[in-house]
């Protein structure tokens, strides 16, 4: 009996991408294995701890990890970090923030909503935020404006589809707030593939998600400079106990890891490309039905097919009525624009959107 029918669950078909309400990605059969292997089994958590950090050193090239409960709870210990260092007496003080710095400064434009607010994630550790700019522009004057005068903990920066207006150079970024003296957090939850480019902006601290592009189990990965991946750590014997890893996700994400280091990326790439381009042809051949392939505009190397449908809020909401459930993405609905990703599915999957998009447009 599938899990789903034994506890009367709906069958999904995601093509809305590393959607957290839909359970975000897929892991592999391996990294299944291993999850199941750690369930039963007692380890001492400060060793796998070390292991996580040296297995997310090695595949990013920062000096030092961690692994937290997931991204969200990765902004607030990140801040955190950045607000306590390692004192142990600031540490257990938190949220109270008395006698620490605790300014965050953030561009408006960066402020998101992934479920809920990242502005609430940063002052869950007590923090308080900062806007430079304004929604659609934050250019480097507005951050050095907000950067000047007291009590900065740190530069919150956001690298993701979800970011509005013009794009700021984080470079740029990261080396006005070092000028000032304070370090530089970029949260790419959805970049893992990304990370050591976002490493290389000069960030002090990168967080992404495990259980989006890496399909690990839910984890929050912050890879770093050794002493603020050590005042994350530290974190562990405060607010970080509410947003702690379990032994199977850390023992997931160093399987995860090993896979991704042995995969052949290029042909990877190049097969989910081949995969996009034959649904878009495929989808081409409906009745009102027009397509395109797009490229993620952060830089992923990843491609999405773009579907021009009629009455495209219609379309979505017969899709999901269905069963199983096809889920995509509808954050253009209202320009009958529909967007799909198809990383995870199969191709009996595929088919079946295919078929469900050709009795919806012709019935
Ligand atoms: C998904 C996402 C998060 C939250 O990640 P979790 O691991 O689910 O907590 C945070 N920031 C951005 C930009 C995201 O896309």
């Amino acid at each position: 009996m599938s899990i789903h029918d034994r506890y009367r669950l709906s069958v999904v078909i995601n093509a809305k991408g590393t959607y957290t309400p839909l359970g975000v990605s897929r892991s592999s059969y391996g990294v299944a294995e291993a999850v199941a292997q750690a369930l039963p089994e007692f380890f001492v958590m400060d060793e796998l701890g070390d292991r996580a950090s040296e297995a997310i050193a090695q595949v990013t090239g920062a000096q030092a990890g961690a692994v937290v409960h997931c991204t969200a709870a990765g902004i607030t210990l990140s801040v955190a970090a950045t607000m306590t260092g390692g004192d142990p007496r600031r540490v257990a003080a938190l949220p109270d923030t008395t006698d620490m710095h605790n300014r965050v400064v953030m561009p408006a434009s960066h402020v998101v909503n992934y479920g809920h607010s990242n502005l609430q994630g940063v002052r869950l550790a007590g923090a308080q935020v900062d806007l430079a700019g304004d929604e659609n522009r934050c250019g480097i004057d507005d951050l050095e404006e907000e950067l000047d005068g007291p009590d900065v903990a740190c530069l919150f920066l956001v690298s993701s589809r979800l970011t509005h207006g013009e794009p700021i150079d984080l470079v740029a970024a990261v080396r006005a707030a070092h000028r000032r003296g304070v370090p530089a957090i970029i949260d790419g939850a959805a970049q893992f593939p990304r990370i050591a480019d976002l490493l290389s902006t000069g960030a002090d601290l990168v967080l992404v998600s495990g259980q989006k592009y890496l399909g690990s189990p839910t984890a929050g990965l912050i890879a770093g400079s050794w002493p603020l991946v050590q005042s994350v750590r530290a974190q562990d014997k405060g607010i970080g106990r509410v947003m702690k890893p379990t032994k199977e996700a850390v023992i997931g994400v160093l399987a995860a890891l090993e896979e991704w280091q042995a995969f052949d990326r290029v042909k990877w790439e190049a097969d989910q490309l081949g995969k996009v381009v034959s649904f878009a042809r495929a989808a081409d051949e409906i009745p009102g039905v027009s397509t395109e392939v797009v490229q993620d505009p952060t830089g992923l190397q990843v491609s999405r097919v773009l579907l021009k449908v009629p009455d495209a809020k219609r379309i979505a909401t017969e899709l999901e009525a269905g069963s199983p459930s096809i889920y995509v993405m509808t954050d253009r609905a209202d320009e009958d624009e529909l967007m799909l990703e198809l990383i995870p599915l199969d191709d009996t999957e595929i088919a079946a959107i295919l078929a469900r998009l050709w009795a919806i447009l012709t019935q």
